[in-house]
């Protein structure tokens, strides 16, 4: 029996990210049951981040505005956070509001790396020790 292998280590390349903090996306355009993607970077020419489900509403607590727990199936010891909506993109649905996100990150990402093979984490999000992940532009506002 043969373990899987373990998954790739992401390379941690700092990129800014102007997009995301100007999303203008209200909590309802999610609900219980979607399969969201929260983008972190990039990796063989393609977008890159993880996926997860939306389960509950919960109060993300670093923007005080209504955020989603989520549930990550690969998040081991934090398979659950709390996301602001601005961070979530709709895998199960293709709806307009999400793709014209996911089109301006392609635009704006992508050429960036467009030769490579590795996972590129671009450092935009951290989880905080009570499951809230927060996006840096939410920190700088915070604070
Ligand atoms: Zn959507």
């Amino acid at each position: 029996m043969s373990q899987p292998p373990p998954p790739p280590t992401p390379v941690f390349t700092p990129t800014p990210d102007p997009l995301t903090p100007d999303r203008d996306i209200t909590h309802a355009h999610f609900q219980a049951g979607d399969t969201v993607v929260v983008l972190k970077g990039a990796a063989g020419g393609e977008l890159w981040g993880d996926a997860m489900r939306v389960v509950a509403p919960s109060w993300h607590t670093p923007t005080d505005e209504d955020g989603w727990r989520l549930r990550d199936a690969t998040g081991g010891a934090q398979s659950y956070i709390t996301a602001h909506p601005r961070s979530l993109v709709h895998l199960s649905r293709r709806c307009p509001d999400c793709l014209i996100y996911l089109r301006a990150m392609e635009d704006y990402l992508l050429p960036k790396y467009a030769d490579g093979e590795a996972i590129v984490d671009c450092g935009w999000y951290t989880t905080t020790a009570l499951g809230q992940l927060v996006h840096v532009a939410d920190a700088r506002s915070g604070s």
